[in-house]
């Protein structure tokens, strides 16, 4: 019966996520075939480098043997245990106490998820328990930030602030607040760090008393911007946000989804300023990728809150799949992996990274570069001065992205003609090289297509 090609069963069949269903259709899927290193394959054997690890989460890189061989014992072995009725698994428990080891200050308690958007839905229900247990029911207001990106679940995408997750949706409900960024490029306060830092906090200030500080609950940032276009906040903007919230008794919680696991170079982003939140979410690169899991970090504070709170009755929160234990040994093996030379290989590549987009700043395309170790973008507009956008009628960001498909290169194309870059962190300096010069390439065939310019 499945006579078909592949495309036209996806297009009569798969749904996608985060598409335009008509354009996907009229498009047609690209079939992913193989993977090795930093290198993808498609079903027609064209090779590219993954400027983009999947959707930054292969940190790891693809075709690690020994992420397979711990999977596949573990789904040997015992492929599945709840935690419900106080049963457990190995693999979990260990990832548990191995990643609170190594967690900023004291987040000491781990709550494994799927993914990053219902480790997002998480934090709001542990949260808004954490209040209960407290008395203050009331402190049920939660702010984060313009262009920030927290998920797609149906409350937490009220805390994303991208429209396209909104639209339809029924989101934000009335207790989601947003406050401006931190966007350096392109701030109305210009682009000096410490008038940024300072207007954020006042913003930070004047939404919390218009809520009233006995409503406000909370605060949500990513250490960079990530769906927002890979937005870099001033050195010391963390720490300042950090302190307003400790001042103002809201809880500060640290959406590390991307930017965990060595993609700015740490094993988590708050350690480069250090930063202790009071609830980080991480996913992707966690397990690189290969199995789908999510865990939230809950401080001492938050945890102990809770279960006293509760005292001896029942939680209701909680998965079938919540602490998977392949997942789980799936996570300890990466953990193991970043630590025997894959962070360090990313900060050295990162470095490279960095410096070759910073080459392409003279491009004509080029207005902006930003970026931290293997995560950046570079922001493209046709006039420099005028800091002017692509057109988006030409849809640039779609013929970009092909473009550079077939030079041998994925990267995010983002439709406010922003590129991202979040390679693996296996990359070899001429891995690293091929993604500048391929990129460059890209640019010049832009430059020469008048729809775009
Ligand atoms: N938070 C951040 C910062 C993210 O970037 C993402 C996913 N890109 C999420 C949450 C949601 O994660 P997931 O797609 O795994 O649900």
């Amino acid at each position: 019966m499945l006579s078909n090609s592949l495309v036209e069963l996806d297009r009569a069949h798969l749904v996608h996520p985060v598409a335009s269903y008509r354009g996907h259709e009229r498009a047609g899927v690209r079939v992913l075939k193989s993977a090795k290193g930093a290198t993808v394959t498609d079903a027609t054997g064209h090779q590219m480098i993954d400027g983009f690890a999947g959707l930054w989460c292969v940190n790891a890189g693809y075709g690690h043997e020994s992420i397979v061989e711990a999977a596949a014992r573990q789904m040997r072995e015992l492929p599945y245990a709840t935690g419900y009725f106080s049963l457990g698994s190995e693999p979990a428990i260990r990832l548990a106490a191995e990643l609170a080891d190594r967690a900023p200050g004291d987040l000491n308690h781990v709550y494994f998820t799927l993914g990053g958007s219902d480790a997002i839905d998480s934090t709001i229900r542990f949260i808004r328990y954490y209040y209960h247990s407290l008395g203050k029911p009331a402190k049920d207001q939660f702010i984060s930030l313009e262009q920030g990106y927290h998920g797609s679940s149906t409350v937490g995408a009220g805390l994303t602030a991208l429209p396209i997750f909104h639209a339809g949706f029924g989101v934000p409900l009335d207790w989601q607040h947003k406050i401006p960024t931190h966007y350096a490029y392109r701030n109305p306060v210009g682009s000096d760090p410490q008038a940024i830092i300072a207007a954020s906090v006042a913003a930070l200030r004047a939404k919390v008393e218009e809520i009233g500080a006995d409503r406000a609950a909370a605060f949500y940032v990513e250490p960079i911007q990530g769906s927002g276009g890979v937005l870099v906040p001033p050195p010391g903007w963390m720490k300042a946000m950090r302190d307003v919230c400790t001042e103002l008794d809201i809880l500060f919680v640290a959406d590390e989804v991307i930017t965990g696991f060595g993609r700015t170079g740490p094993l988590f982003a708050c350690s480069d300023e250090d930063i202790v939140p009071d609830l980080m979410t991480t996913a992707k690169g966690l397990t690189s990728g290969y199995v789908p899991m999510g865990a939230v970090f809950l401080s001492e504070r938050v945890y102990q809150t809770i279960a006293d709170g509760a005292g001896s009755a029942a939680i209701g929160h909680g998965y079938t799949y919540s602490a998977h234990p392949v997942s789980a040994a799936v996570g300890l093996e990466v953990l193991r992996l970043y630590e025997n030379g894959l962070l360090e290989n990313g900060v050295k590549a990162g470095a490279r990274l960095m410096a070759g987009l910073h080459k392409l700043a003279a491009h004509p395309l080029v207005g902006d570069v930003r970026g931290r170790g293997m995560l950046a973008a570079i922001e493209l507009v046709v006039d420099k001065e005028r800091k002017t956008p692509l057109p988006a009628a030409a849809d640039p960001s779609r013929r970009i992205f092909d473009r550079a498909w077939d030079n041998g290169l994925v990267i995010r194309a983002f439709g406010n003609g922003v590129l991202g870059y979040a390679p693996p962190l296996c990359c070899t300096d001429a891995e690293i090289d091929a993604i500048i010069d391929r990129t460059r390439r890209t640019l010049d065939q832009t430059l020469e297509d008048p729809d775009v310019r």
